[in-house]
């Protein structure tokens, strides 16, 4: 079809190897582990989770700023003084920062100060934000939207790619489907349908996926066997009291445990 083309393996053999710099890619080959907050809440729980990264050499930290919420009156994130307090910690601790932009407007206040542009499941066909996107010189994951398809999601990227933007990495986060045992379908089928018809990076979010956090590292691993090149995954030194997706969220000692055996995980695959 060609629905796509630019994204696809057949424009492009050699995969695309999302450099971070300081020696952190998100690459074909490689694990990139991205662990953190569903949200900043603040420079305490910054400070810690930064601490928890470095005591297990997590490069990439995850967490929201803006973030998109069901409801309207639920925590919607610290905003751009939030990231750029944010930044400043990370930075100093060499840690690389994955957030997500939820609207054009914020694309130039964020730019100094992310690592990688996410764009939200509930954005993956806001073309406005994605044409946006394109013209910008940093990294974009990619999330599958809510009820989204493979190749739309193949088609989203296409438009950043097309934009100009080469630096692009796609993400499983789940499904909504029939199911309501859990919060979505992690459908790691994606997988390595994704890495057979594009050349770009592919990670799988767990935490979203599944929504409980019991399960998350199971699914983690599950998603390393299929062939991911990078785990996103939600983690809160006392989750029980995060501002959002506590559920889903493991505790420092989950975390560490999980991050050495995606490890070596990929390492036997
Ligand atoms: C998130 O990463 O916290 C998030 C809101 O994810 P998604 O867009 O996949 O729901
Ligand atoms: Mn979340």
């Amino acid at each position: 079809s060609d629905a796509y083309k630019l994204v696809s393996k057949k424009w492009k053999v050699k995969p695309t190897s999302i450099d971070l710099g300081d020696g952190v890619f998100i690459k074909e080959g490689d694990m990139a582990v991205m662990a953190g907050p569903c949200s900043i809440e603040s420079e305490e729980q910054i400070v810690k989770v930064i601490d928890h990264l470095k005591e297990n050499n997590i490069k990439i930290m995850r967490g929201g700023v803006y973030k998109p919420r069901s409801s309207p009156y639920a925590f919607r994130g610290l905003g751009i003084d939030g990231l750029k307090l944010w930044h400043k910690l990370a930075s100093e601790a060499g840690i690389k920062i994955i957030t997500e932009v939820m609207q054009v407007s914020q694309i130039e206040e964020m730019l100094d100060y992310v690592d990688v542009f996410q764009v939200g499941a509930r954005n993956t066909q806001n073309f406005n934000l994605l044409d946006e996107l394109g013209k910008v010189d940093k990294p974009v994951m990619i999330k599958r939207g809510i009820s989204g398809t493979i190749e739309e999601l193949l088609q989203s990227a296409e438009y950043v790619f097309s934009g100009g933007n080469e630096k692009l990495i796609l993400c499983e986060r789940g499904i909504r489907t029939y199911e309501k045992a859990s919060r979505n379908t992690l459908d790691l089928n994606a997988v390595p349908i994704l890495k057979d018809k594009s050349h770009l990076p592919v990670v799988v979010d767990p935490s979203h996926g599944i929504g409980i956090r019991k399960f998350v590292h199971q699914m983690a691993l599950a998603g390393v066997m299929a062939g991911a090149d990078g785990i996103i995954y939600e983690a809160h030194e006392i989750p029980e009291k995060a501002y959002s997706d506590g559920q889903q969220t493991l505790n420092f000692a989950q975390s560490a445990q999980l991050t050495s055996q995606i490890r070596q995980t990929f390492a036997m695959r």
